[in-house]
């Protein structure tokens, strides 16, 4: 099954995914992941990406879209495959179906801005995983630390206050208008997104098999 989760920033599209990927036994696909680690290891895209993603702006789509097309034709995608954060512009949608890339259901989980701005501003992310936490919301089970790998919890640059507000900007301008270019294929689903994270792993996983 080849889905996307839709969503702003901070909505708990990481969260969800890795507890889907597992269920599901498909891949989680985040382009932000991608870059950040891309970034880390110093690569020319990864230095490309950087202004972008410190001001909180998207990175260029043919950036994206050529990671996209390569990650996919790897051989772990061939069962299906979850994605986290792409496609986030229409263009990048539209090269999805250009490739041929056929997408069962797209899941979008809903959160109030409000909302976001808390759990952005204490999203604390395993520097060696990328798993998520949240300093009051979902604690790691020793502080600092990640419960899947020891790796240490860090805070985002981009999680800092004043690039929150300019992320939400763009998700309403650029990403939001993706519900409807799905909602048109029939393939949308909207689940909330406030509540238990298990209960919003339930209504996503019922969302899949509608
Ligand atoms: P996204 O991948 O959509 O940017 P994350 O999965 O990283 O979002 O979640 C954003 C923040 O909110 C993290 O700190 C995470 O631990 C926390 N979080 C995720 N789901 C929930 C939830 N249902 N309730 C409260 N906090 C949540
Ligand atoms: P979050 O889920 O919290 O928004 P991500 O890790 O998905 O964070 O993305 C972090 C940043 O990486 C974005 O603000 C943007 O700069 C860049 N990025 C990730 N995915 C895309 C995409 N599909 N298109 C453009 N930029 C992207
Ligand atoms: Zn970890």
């Amino acid at each position: 099954m080849n889905i996307i989760l839709l969503g702003a920033p901070g909505a708990g599209k990481g969260t969800q995914a890795a507890i889907i990927c597992d269920h599901l036994k498909i891949p989680t696909i985040s382009t932000g992941n991608i870059i950040r680690a891309a970034l880390k290891s110093g690569t020319e895209m990864g230095l490309r990406a950087k202004s972008y993603m410190d001001e909180g702006k998207l990175v260029p789509d043919e950036v994206v879209i050529g990671i996209i097309k390569e990650r996919l034709a790897e051989d772990d995608c061939k069962n299906g495959f979850i994605l986290d954060g792409f496609p986030r512009t229409i263009p990048q949608a539209e090269a999805l179906d250009k490739m041929g890339v056929v997408i069962d259901r797209v899941v979008d989980i809903e959160v109030s801005d409000e909302e976001i701005v808390h759990r952005l501003s204490g999203r604390r992310v395993c520097e060696s995983c990328s798993a998520s936490y949240h300093v009051t919301f979902n604690k790691p089970q020793e502080e600092g630390k990640c419960d899947l790998c020891a790796g240490t919890l860090i805070q985002r640059m981009d999680d800092h206050p004043n690039t929150v507000n300019e992320r939400l900007n763009v998700y309403h301008e650029q990403t939001e208008p993706l519900r409807d270019y799905y909602a048109k294929q029939g393939k949308l689903s909207v689940v909330s997104g406030e509540g238990d994270i298990s209960e919003i792993t339930r209504l996503t996983l019922a969302a899949l098999e509608a």
